[in-house]
């Protein structure tokens, strides 16, 4: 029987309407909350994604900001942007979108956001706390949107081995410091996998919950998966394909044709985990604005 599909569009639809009773509470104590996005050079990917979190804001009822930045931006002055977004009281959140052009050190202007307004969760301080279990950091988008998909899929992850492809700061390692937190969503036992890693198949088919995020078109096929397992389908990657409009089309890192006849349940590209990250930003950023008043 082919898996059980886990809807990201439904999911995060419903999530958005449930944060609206907060954003309605925020607002009657007088605070709508802000997000700021700050877009160096003309990336078209990247001014895609900041038009789409801006829309998305605009829908929830939040304020947003969208700082548009010519590529020849020298470091020191993004970073007076940065600053002086770190001290407008309008702006709850922050979010560089990356890449940034090469004369920009990046981790210098990931430092430089204010922690309480890190809603990317790239600041060490964030990293931290989310390493820890500390419910006031914020946790990167997308993980904290696929361990979402997992709960309110009824998926327990406790005592199931999750295994996770990819190691990345923004995806792999923060979904492993989740996964092994003590609490709903949480209490897995975790395993790694990266480019280095020996005989990845005997790895992955050990996995009752198998997280893929490597930035390789289907590179999972349905011999590495074990009969039954959850199989979340981080990878966002464009193909060609002559046979349609634009002549090409998103995949995601596994070959969801195969994956689909041995998985138990199963996130498709698109309509996965995308739909999840942005909605988990916007969850940050009221809980940004939230911190605020309580600080
Ligand atoms: P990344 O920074 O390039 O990291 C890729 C990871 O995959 C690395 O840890 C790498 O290992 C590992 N890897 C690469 N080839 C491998 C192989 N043959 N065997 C085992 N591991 C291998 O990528 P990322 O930023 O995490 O993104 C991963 C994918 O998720 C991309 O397709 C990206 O577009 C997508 N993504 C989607 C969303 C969303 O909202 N849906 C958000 C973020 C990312 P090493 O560390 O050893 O090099």
């Amino acid at each position: 029987m082919p898996a059980r599909l886990i809807d990201g569009t439904a999911i995060g639809d419903r999530l958005r309407a449930e944060l609206q009773t907060e954003i309605r509470g925020l607002r009657d104590r007088g605070v709508t909350p802000g997000l700021a996005a700050v877009l160096v050079g003309d990336n078209p990917a990247s001014a895609t994604y900041v038009r789409m979190k801006g829309k998305a804001c605009e829908d929830a009822g939040l304020y947003h900001e969208t700082m548009r930045l010519p590529r020849e931006t020298s470091e020191t002055e993004l970073l007076a942007v940065v600053d002086r977004l770190n001290a407008d009281p309008k702006i709850h959140g922050i979010l560089v979108q990356l890449p940034l052009p090469k004369q920009i050190h990046t981790p210098r202007v990931l430092q430089r956001v204010a922690p309480g307004k890190d809603v990317d969760g790239f600041h060490p301080e964030n990293v931290g706390k989310v390493f820890v279990g500390d419910p006031t950091g914020f946790r990167p988008a997308t993980p904290y949107g696929v361990q979402q998909l997992l709960l309110r899929s009824d998926i327990d992850t406790t005592g199931r081995h999750a295994v996770i492809v990819g190691r990345s700061t923004i995806v792999g390692r923060p979904m492993a410091a989740l996964l092994l937190q003590d609490g709903p969503g949480g209490n897995a036992t975790v395993t790694v996998c990266h480019s280095r890693t020996r005989d990845i198949k005997s790895v992955t088919r050990q996995a009752d919950i198998l997280i893929v995020a490597m930035g390789k078109p289907e590179f999972v096929t349905g011999d590495m998966i074990k009969p039954g397992a959850v199989v979340i389908d981080v990878g966002t990657n464009r193909v060609e394909d002559p046979t349609t409009k634009t002549g090409s089309r998103l995949v995601g890192d596994v070959k969801f044709a195969e994956a689909v006849q041995v998985a138990g349940a199963i996130t498709p590209v698109p309509g996965g985990v995308g739909p999840m990250t942005i909605t988990m930003l916007l969850c940050n950023t009221v809980q940004a604005a939230r911190q605020c008043l309580t600080a």
